[in-house]
C-alpha cells in the first residue's frame, strides 16, 4: 500500500502530536512533513511557556523522538505556508493537511489610546522575552517605576512574574543574554495585575498565584477589601472548589505583611481601562468600576510607563479556509474543516486559546482518529505526489529550508552559547543568527 501523505502546518503541541500520533496509529505507512514557519520547532512551549518552567519546557525531549526515530516524519522549518507554499499546492502533494498552526494574534480592549507606545499585547512582550524572530531584540525597554498588566489569566502572571524575578533566577532559564541584561536595567517596581471581575472570578490557577508569593524579590498586595465577597462571587465560590482554593491562597497573601521587598506586584479587582493616557507614549492608565456600568468617572488614574493587555490570544484567517470571526478559530466537525475536503485542524487554531499542553494531545487524537477514518477515500480521491517534488518546488522559490539536522546544529549552537557563560543554553534570537547556526549542520 502506497504511504498515505500528510502535511501538519505548525510544530506547536499540537502539530507534534498529530505527527506523533499519525505514526503510532495509523497501521499503514504514512509520510508526515510538519512545515514551521520559524527556524525552529516546538510552537509555544519553546515562545509562550514562561522560561522559569524548564518541567514544561522539557516536553520538547518527546516530540524531538517524532523527528529523530520516525522516518516517515519530516520538519521543514523556515517555510511559511500562505507565503512560500500555498494551501492548494499543499492539496496537490499531500492526502491530508492538518492545520495546528495556533492562535498567533490578540484580541484588544477597543479602548481610548490603545495604540500609544508603552501599550502592548502581553504576547509581544512574551515573544520579546523568550526570544522570538519576530521581536526585535531591543523592543521593549523597562524604563519606568511601574508596569500594568491587565487580566487575570496564567499568562499575565507569566509576564507579571518575568518582571519582578532577580537577574540571578534569570540567568537559570534560557532567554538570551540581551534579554537578561534588559531585566536587570528594569527600574520598574511596582506591577499593578487588573482583574475586570472580583477575585473570584480570576482566571490563573491557584497553583501560578503560589508561585508568584514564593518570589522572594516581591511583596504580593492582595486588599483584604476585595476578599468581602459580594453574593454574586459568594454564589460562584459555593459552587467551585477552584475559586475557593484561590481565594484561600488570596486570603493568604492578604495576611501577609508586606516585607519591603525590592519590588511589589498589586492586584486591583473590578477595574476595566477606560483610556490610555499619554501624548506619544502612555503614561496613566484610567481604570473604572466594572460592577457599575454607569460609572462615569471621576476614574482613578494610575500611573505607568508600560501597559501589557492579557485579554486572550486569538486565531488568524488563513486564505482557503472557513473562518470564525467571533471565536477566530476555523470552524469543524470532528477536526474536519467545514467545506474543504482533506483538511483538518488541531490545536488553537481548532478550539481557541486554552488548555495546557497536554489538552492538544486529546485535540490532535480526534484530528488523526478522522485522518485515518477517510484514508480510503482521501487516497481515491487526492494525486498526492511525493517528497522530492516538494523540496523541488521549495528549492525553485529561494526557500531556504530548515530541516532536523539544521535545527539539530541550532540546538547544539543554542547549548554552546549556554555553556560558555554557565548556563544550559542561551536561545538565539535573531532570524539570521538562528539560520547562520542551522547552516553549520553536517
Ligand atoms: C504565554 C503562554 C504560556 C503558556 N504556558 C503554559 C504552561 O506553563 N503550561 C502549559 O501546559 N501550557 C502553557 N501554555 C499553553 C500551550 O502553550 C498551548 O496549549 C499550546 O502551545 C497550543 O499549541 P498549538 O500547537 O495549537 O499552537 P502553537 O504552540 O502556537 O504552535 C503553532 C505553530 O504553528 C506555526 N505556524 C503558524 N502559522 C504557520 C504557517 N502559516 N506556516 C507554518 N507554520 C505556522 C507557529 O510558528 C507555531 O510554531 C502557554 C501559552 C502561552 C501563550
Amino acid at each position: 500500500m502506497s504511504a498515505l501523505r500528510v502535511a501538519v502546518v505548525g510544530s506547536g503541541p499540537s502539530g507534534a502530536y498529530c505527527a506523533q500520533l499519525l505514526t503510532e496509529e495509523a497501521g499503514f505507512p504514512v509520510e508526515v512533513d510538519v512545515f514551521e514557519r520559524l527556524p525552529a520547532p516546538f510552537g509555544l512551549v519553546r515562545y509562550g511557556v514562561a522560561p522559569d518552567h524548564p518541567r514544561i519546557k522539557s516536553i520538547t525531549t518527546s516530540f524531538s523522538e517524532v523527528f529523530e526515530d520516525s522516518p516517515g516524519v519530516r520538519f521543514l522549518g523556515n517555510v511559511e505556508v500562505g507565503r512560500d507554499i500555498s494551501l492548494e499546492e499543499l492539496r496537490e502533494h499531500y492526502h491530508a493537511v492538518v492545520f495546528a498552526s495556533g492562535a498567533p494574534l490578540d484580541r484588544r480592549l477597543g479602548v481610548p489610546g490603545e495604540d500609544l507606545d508603552g501599550v502592548s499585547a502581553v504576547r509581544e512582550f512574551v515573544s520579546w522575552y523568550q526570544g522570538h524572530p519576530d521581536l526585535a531584540p531591543d523592543a521593549f525597554t523597562l524604563t519606568g517605576d511601574r508596569a500594568i498588566v491587565i487580566g487575570v489569566g496564567n499568562v499575565a502572571l507569566d509576564a507579571a512574574r518575568m518582571l519582578v524575578r532577580s537577574t540571578e533566577e534569570l540567568r537559570r532559564t534560557d532567554v538570551p543574554e540581551h534579554i537578561v541584561d534588559a531585566f536587570a536595567a528594569s527600574t520598574i517596581r511596582e506591577v499593578v495585575v487588573v482583574g475586570r471581575r472580583g477575585p473570584a472570578f480570576a482566571k490563573f490557577t491557584n497553583k501560578e498565584f503560589i508561585e508568584l508569593l514564593e518570589v522572594e524579590t516581591a511583596d504580593v498586595i492582595v486588599d483584604p477589601a476585595d476578599l468581602q465577597l459580594d453574593p454574586v462571587q459568594q454564589a460562584h465560590a459555593d459552587g467551585s472548589p477552584t475559586a475557593r482554593r484561590l481565594l484561600a491562597s488570596f486570603q493568604k497573601a492578604a495576611d501577609r505583611a508586606p516585607e519591603g521587598r525590592d519590588r511589589t506586584i498589586r492586584f486591583v479587582f473590578d477595574r476595566s481601562p477606560v483610556e490610555f493616557v499619554g501624548d506619544a507614549a502612555v503614561s496613566a492608565v484610567r481604570l473604572g468600576r466594572t460592577s457599575d456600568p454607569d460609572d462615569d468617572g471621576p476614574h482613578e488614574s494610575v500611573e505607568a510607563q508600560l501597559v501589557l493587555r492579557s485579554v486572550g490570544y486569538a486565531g488568524k484567517a488563513l486564505d482557503g479556509l472557513p473562518f470564525d470571526v467571533v471565536t477566530a478559530t476555523v470552524p469543524h466537525v470532528d477536526s474536519r474543516a467545514v467545506g474543504v475536503p482533506g483538511v483538518y485542524v488541531a490545536g488553537w487554531i481548532k478550539r481557541g486559546p486554552t488548555g495546557v499542553v497536554g489538552t492538544n494531545r486529546g485535540c490532535a487524537l480526534e484530528a488523526v482518529t478522522s485522518i485515518l477514518a477517510d484514508a480510503d477515500e482521501l487516497r481515491s480521491a487526492g494525486t498526492a505526489t511525493s517528497a522530492t517534488e516538494v523540496d523541488g518546488l521549495l528549492d525553485s522559490r529561494g526557500v531556504r529550508v530548515v530541516d532536523w539536522l539544521s535545527w539539530r546544529a541550532i540546538d547544539e549552537a543554542e547549548r554552546a552559547a549556554g555553556e560558555a557563560v554557565g548556563r544550559e543554553r542561551v536561545k538565539l534570537h535573531d532570524r539570521d543568527e538562528l539560520l547562520r547556526a542551522a547552516g553549520r549542520a553536517g
